[in-house]
């Protein structure tokens, strides 16, 4: 297992879209391991595969489900698909591949996932408020989607100058990424 370096905007592969998953091998166990202790050492709730460069169709989440943390919901999508949604919800979002930039991003309210687990096991998810969003998040990512792609128009041009600067590879003031281990897995 390995934490690996979180790519950051401007880094092409988070505009690709990734590829389905076919084959539920020992290699795609270790990916699954790798994002989640890549999510949990950048205290992300959430991790696609593509942040970490992989064009695959994997994505975990772990969302507390009260504001003690002391439950969470912890997922490991595989080829997940929305198959239903409904109402919405405004929150405040974050990504740790855009670091520094935090806005409100309407959302579905519930989402209903079709996914397999990583042994290739077929499941659906029913999943509410932060779970729910964190999951459209995720998803989005595996279609070379990012949260700031869903804020008006105004707003992409108010944060236009900071995302410039994060593609030049100008990180935050106090952006301290974990020390990574890539290549040892
Ligand atoms: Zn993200």
């Amino acid at each position: 297992m390995a934490i690996l370096p979180v790519r950051i905007y401007g880094d092409p592969v988070l505009r690709q879209r990734a590829a389905e998953v076919g084959s539920f091998d020992d290699s795609l166990r270790r990916l699954v391991a790798d994002l989640r202790d890549t999510m949990h050492a950048y205290h992300g709730v959430g991790l696609a595969a593509t942040q970490v460069g992989v064009l695959l169709r994997v994505a975990v989440v772990h969302v507390p489900l009260d504001e003690e943390g002391a439950t969470f919901a912890s997922h490991a999508l595989v080829n997940p698909v929305v198959v239903g949604r409904s109402a919405s919800q405004v929150s405040e979002e974050g990504c740790l591949s855009i670091p520094g930039i935090f806005e409100d991003v309407t959302r579905a309210l519930e989402v209903r996932v079709r996914y397999q687990d990583p042994e290739g096991r077929e499941a659906t998810l029913d999943a509410e408020g932060y779970l729910a969003r964190a999951i459209q998040h995720e998803l989005d990512h595996l279609d070379g989607v990012l949260f700031v792609d869903r804020l008006s128009v105004l707003k992409r041009r108010f944060l236009k100058r900071a995302l410039d600067a994060l593609a030049r590879g100008e990180l935050p003031d106090g952006y301290a990424p974990p020390i990574t281990q890539e290549g040892t897995s």
